[in-house]
């Protein structure tokens, strides 16, 4: 019997076989596809003709075409709506995917082809996008110390290998002192408490097999209880052991694990031909080098500081009141936060409930994608994977765009969070393929299902990744869509979140799922003020990270890191009642691994991007400038990885973004 999924996929818009596919098949499939690409590859690299652009690069680019077809599939649907097999088949399949990955990137034969053609680049005749792709697969091998050989290849082999020993001995010290600390409170300690949060502790205390509730380093415990107890003595035995996590000076403790990572890192950087690790880490991103991250983060820094000042002086009189004296502490904070919060700024989620109505926010996101870049949406039968699965069309001007799959209901076979996938994506090497692209949100269901506004601007910001792939225009399947830098391919959703709020859009569509009233003015004026409260002392908390792990991974490695961190924070005058939010020893972003290391900058990066890029269409003439729109589409949404995003970013903008929209953006502007 064939395998459907080796099949090709001939139905309504080449849509995979959703009706015939089993659990059974996907195995099978992937190892036929695994095969196939080896004996591609092994044949490109042996290869005896002169390498060329057809046969090094786009030979590659098709070689996994049937693993990317088969695979694409399996990973989507097991992360939307996984079953038993599926998981055990998502192990199985890890160490062998990670080989694979692997073998193609050591493989000496095939570097030496991919090397003869950078050399001879210039003579090769490329387009563009060629030339592009050419220089990301020279540099994916370089990056990967392909080019190293003897004794160099094998330190690096080391230094690999020890890193992830260390990554992993960190998180698991993390880990491990998060669960060892608690601290017993009496029904007393309760009192005032949310009911919620008293519930929270009496079961962490029953879990614990203790007598009574306990105080647990638990974010979803120990952050509310520094908001809400009125004890001051406990907030700070709390605050203190929370940002005492792996540095407690027992053995769990991080401290000599942090200066082993960073002197790896350095010597791994030099051993591939970088200044430092920052210059390594940045090298890919749209950032480009240490010095334009800082430059970024300093110019927020003064008005952020600026606010949170301000603010400490606020709160610094709430608690003088109160009886205390001395200076607001670290454990204040949150706490006197919460108490100005509800006396200024306060409104109720639940009212707002009821406009937000997730048809009428299905109908928002492809209303604003009508008005801005001309595209239909017409509703297609399934099956697909899940019954709860919706499925588009997406046209312009009668022409096929995409299919586009919304899966936003909330279930136990879904993992959790929001996220935006292609199942096939955008490309033409081999004739045009039109993507099929899928949101997955974890929408809790209703009779109507109704959002929260945090629940709407996800919709949005997944919808706005799923432009980035249905709009893509590439030849390589490489550099499609969302194939971006890091710092950069957050740009289209977190652009798009800004549409939720424009009042027009608002008055459209946030309607009463019962009386068809429009959202009330003061609710959305309520809604803005909550927006930017408190950003002062967000914005520091993040910045001190952010700065501190930069500075960490630039110039030589500190012999001491928690001496460097502690000369960083005097350095830019962090203010005494605020701590960084993530201090070296329980970092994990930076120290769990190598995703965000010398990158945690990289969420401010993408905001300050997406508070100038708005900004452009205000400038021009509105939210739905045709030209602006125009521009984002040619620039941005259709290019994908084809070009610097440095590049991309100007040809849009016509300058690189300044800060100052994400400063007015977070209410921080007037307090400078
Ligand atoms: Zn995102």
């Amino acid at each position: 019997m064939t395998n459907p999924l080796l099949a090709d996929w001939t139905g309504p818009f080449s849509l995979p076989p959703f009706a015939q596919m089993e659990d059974d098949q996907f195995g099978p499939a992937i190892e036929t596809g695994l095969t196939v690409a080896r004996a591609n590859i092994a044949a490109i690299a042996a290869n005896p003709e002169p390498p060329t652009f057809a046969n090094v690069i786009e030979a590659l680019e098709e070689a996994e075409a049937l693993l990317n077809r088969v695979a694409g599939l399996f990973y989507t649907v097991s992360g939307a709506d996984s079953t038993p097999a599926r998981e055990a088949l998502m192990r199985d399949l890890a160490p062998k995917m990670a080989a694979f990955s692997s073998e193609i990137i050591m493989n000496e034969a095939l570097y030496q082809r991919i090397a003869v053609l950078w050399r001879a680049r210039e003579a090769q005749g490329l387009t563009p996008e060629q030339d592009r792709m050419l220089e990301l697969y020279h540099r994916m091998f370089i990056r990967a110390g392909a080019a190293l050989s003897g004794a160099e290849a094998a330190r690096m082999a080391e230094i690999k290998s020890r890193l992830a020993v260390l990554y992993t001995q960190f998180s698991q010290n993390l880990l491990a002192d998060e669960r060892a600390w608690s601290h017993p409170l009496t029904e007393e300690d309760l009192a005032g408490l949310p009911s919620s949060l008293a519930a929270a502790a009496r079961a962490a205390g029953e879990e614990r097999g203790e007598a009574g509730p306990v105080l647990t380093l638990s974010r979803s415990l120990v952050v509310p209880f520094l908001q809400f107890s009125d004890n001051r003595e406990l907030r700070r035995i709390a605050y203190e052991a929370w940002t005492a996590r792996g540095a407690n000076g027992n053995e769990t403790d991080n401290t000599e694990l942090l200066n082993e990572i960073l002197s790896l890192r350095e010597e791994r950087a030099k051993l591939l031909g970088y200044e430092s690790f920052a210059a390594y880490k940045l090298e890919t991103e749209m950032a480009g080098s240490p010095d334009n991250v800082r430059g970024l983060l300093m110019g927020v820094w003064g008005p952020a500081k600026a606010a949170a000042e301000a603010d400490a002086d606020v709160l610094t009189e709430m608690l003088h009141k109160d009886g205390t004296n001395g200076p607001l502490e670290p454990w204040d904070w949150r706490y006197y936060s919460e108490k100005r919060r509800v006396a200024e700024f306060d409104f109720d989620e639940e009212a707002l409930k009821p406009y937000l109505s997730l048809d009428a926010m299905i109908g928002a996101a492809f209303d604003v994608a009508n008005r801005l870049f001309g595209l239909e949406f017409s509703e297609i039968d399934g099956p697909f994977y899940h019954a709860d699965v919706r499925g588009w069309e997406v046209t312009r001007k009668g022409q096929h765009i995409a299919v586009f799959l919304g899966d936003y209901h909330a279930r136990g076979s879904k993992r959790s969070g929001a996220w935006c996938t292609a199942m096939r994506s955008q490309k033409k090497l081999g004739g045009e393929t039109r993507p099929i692209v899928m949101n997955v949100c974890n929408f809790a269901k209703g009779d109507p299902t109704l959002l929260s506004h945090d629940d709407a601007r996800t919709l949005f910001h997944e919808f706005g990744h799923a432009l980035h792939q249905m709009l893509s225009d590439v030849t390589y399947e490489f550099i499609s869509g969302t194939s971006v830098a890091r710092d950069f391919v957050e740009l289209p959703s977190q652009l798009y979140e800004h549409w939720l709020d424009v009042p027009e859009v608002l008055q459209k569509h946030a309607r009463h799922y019962k009386t068809g009233e429009a959202i009330p003015q003061d609710l959305q004026d309520k809604l803005k003020a909550a927006a930017t409260y408190d950003q002062g002392f967000s914005t520091v908390e993040y910045l001190a990270s952010a700065l501190v792990d930069l500075d960490f991974h630039e110039g030589a490695a500190p012999k001491d890191a928690l001496a460097r961190q502690a000369e960083v924070l005097a350095e830019i005058g962090m203010p005494h009642a605020i701590r960084m939010r993530h201090a070296a020893p329980h970092f994990g972003h930076v120290f769990s691994g190598d995703g965000y290391s010398a990158g945690y900058y990289s969420y401010m990066w993408s905001e300050v991007m997406d508070a100038d890029a708005f900004e452009a269409f205000e400038e021009a003439g509105g939210p739905f400038d045709p030209a602006m729109a125009e521009k984002l589409e040619d620039w941005i949404l259709s290019k994908g990885g084809s070009q610097e995003a440095e590049t991309l970013y100007k040809g849009f903008r016509g300058r690189m973004p300044g800060v100052e929209a994400l400063l007015k953006g977070r209410g921080l502007l007037d307090k400078v």
